[in-house]
């Protein structure tokens, strides 16, 4: 029988950070995947001639990030290319109408934003002062913080620490969304030092892409869409002998002596490696996957305690001609703490907190046939607990607000797919339908995070949230966390 160093369950980022590393030094590895194509939630399908990304769509820090560490280090670096983002316009919708655009625009040389226009600013209370150099202000944010004094933050909620700030209005509005779309977790609950070190990482990867190469602003998208991400990993990690399974599921990790020691598939078979690293979770690898055989009840507790993210639900809009000119940009309420409450009470608001609009097929037009275009909006709508809450309201309130800014989208629509909370729990048996499996919140970040180390000896876990002090948004954490774990075993 077959036996590997390595066995990895799930391909998705975390899996293949690890493998990667794995095979570029040496090692017999093999990664087991349910799914017909690697990369987990940072994966696309095809539609009509149209290319639509499951989950992801941007990626904060591109190849300047972990990315571009494991590509380089697999030597396929050259076959992965980004678009990177120069402007992120953003409107603020109140009943019936939308105001803006403003935001961030680095080919503005003086202030590096989009100044609102004065239209109707009066209607929505709130000084012109507050959407002036937006830029300047959030850099402020993060003036004199090192990555050593962000730790000091990761117990304060990010919604205390904002509010001492007191940047003022547009500048919280869009610091408020980015934080949610980006940690994926309540502002009363996040971690202030998680995303500011989230922060600081962007900003280091935004001015090297600005000034070292003359580009547009670090947030990036994979041209080929975000499938190109997983799939040229892989490619890096067979010319290194690595080996995959796909369409195969893992159902048991085999495990003798308290020792992992194999895996059992849902083809029936079995399977042996000296270690195994799960990348399919940690409620299902320990409560599922490992059956009966952990008896630490306080390891266990823990594990079933560990809080995810968000959910949210993603449109996937195709359109039979172009109703935008812009990449990225964001729709906020102009009722932030009020749409919060709401939220926390699993109300749904005509207006949701935010939603981020990536037009995909603007960034690699390959996405679309010619002449149509392809619209993700997203947003978040409901904490943790399954709330029943009706998604067609929620995608008909979502549409509702595009036609603020774009009056005439409905006639261009052709078709509308959604993803849901459900679609995550069939395509990667997420028990919490979540965006990430583990939410950043102050209890789950920093020294606090979960270990990779199981009560097993040789299962460890990785993943988006796995790993102590490891930082990141969703992809760039999970490879990060790969990446860590497999160098860590290298040294042992
Ligand atoms: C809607 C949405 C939008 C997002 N937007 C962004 C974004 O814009 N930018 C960003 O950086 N991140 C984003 N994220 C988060 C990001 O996609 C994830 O954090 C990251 O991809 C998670 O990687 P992972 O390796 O932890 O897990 P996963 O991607 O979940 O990988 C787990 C893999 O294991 C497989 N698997 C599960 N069970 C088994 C089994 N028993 N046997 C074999 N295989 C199994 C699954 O099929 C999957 O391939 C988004 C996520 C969602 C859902």
């Amino acid at each position: 029988m077959k036996k590997y160093d390595y066995i990895i369950i799930g391909s998705g980022l975390g899996g293949l950070g690890a493998a990667g590393i794995l095979v570029k030094n040496g090692k017999k590895v093999l990664i087991i995947e349910k799914n017909n194509k690697p990369g987990g939630r940072c994966s696309s399908y095809q539609k009509d001639g149209f290319t639509i990304d499951y989950g992801t769509h941007i990626i904060t820090r591109s190849e300047y990030g972990p990315i571009g560490e494991i590509t380089s280090q697999l030597g396929v670096k050259n076959l992965l290319k980004f678009f990177h983002l120069h402007r992120m316009p953003s409107y603020i919708l109140k009943e019936n109408s939308a105001f803006g655009p403003f935001g961030i625009d680095i080919n503005q040389k003086s202030t590096l934003s989009i100044p609102i226009n004065d239209t109707n600013l009066n209607e929505l209370e709130i000084s012109k002062d507050n959407f002036q150099n937006i830029f300047g202000k959030m850099s402020k944010l993060v003036q004199n913080i090192s990555i050593p004094k962000t730790r000091e933050l990761d117990n304060v909620p990010f919604q205390t620490y904002m509010k001492e700030l007191d940047l003022g209005a547009g500048v919280n509005q869009i610091l408020y969304f980015l934080f949610m779309a980006g940690l994926c977790v309540m502002p009363h609950e996040g971690s202030a030092g998680e995303f500011l070190r989230t922060l600081l990482y962007v900003m280091s990867s935004s001015i090297k892409s600005v000034w070292m190469d003359h580009d547009g602003l670090s947030f990036g998208y994979p041209y080929g869409s975000c499938s190109a991400i997983p799939d040229v990993i892989c490619k890096g990690i067979r010319n290194f002998g690595g080996e995959f399974l796909f369409n195969t599921t893992v159902n048991e990790i085999i495990i003798k002596d308290n020792r992992a020691v194999g895996v059992k598939t849902s083809k029936d078979e079995i399977i042996m490696g000296d270690k195994i690293i799960s990348n399919v979770g940690p409620k299902e690898t320990i409560l599922q996957l490992c059956k009966n055989e952990i008896t630490e009840k306080s390891y266990k507790e823990k594990i079933k305690k560990l809080k995810p993210s968000i959910r949210s639900l993603v449109l996937k809009i195709a359109l039979d001609s172009p109703i935008t000119n812009e990449p990225f940009q964001f729709l906020l309420t102009s009722e932030m703490e009020k749409t919060l409450e709401m939220t926390l009470k699993n109300k749904v608001s005509k207006i949701p907190i935010g939603i981020f609009i990536p037009a995909t097929s603007i960034m690699d037009p390959s996405l679309a046939p010619k002449g149509k275009q392809l619209l993700l909006p997203g947003t978040v709508y409901a904490p943790y607990v399954d709330t029943g809450i009706n998604i067609e309201k929620i995608k008909n309130n979502v549409l509702g607000c595009l036609e603020l800014v774009f009056p005439h989208i409905q006639k261009h629509i052709k078709w509308v797919d959604i993803f849901s909370p459900e679609t995550a729990m069939k395509l990667w048996n997420n028990v919490d339908g979540a965006i990430n499996r583990i939410g950043q919140t102050i209890d789950q970040v920093g020294k606090n995070q979960l270990d990779f180390f199981t009560p097993i000896d040789e299962l460890y876990l990785v993943g988006c949230g796995i790993g102590k002090n490891i930082s990141g948004i969703g992809t760039e954490f999970a490879l990060s966390s790969g990446m860590t774990l497999a160098n860590q075993l290298l040294k042992k």
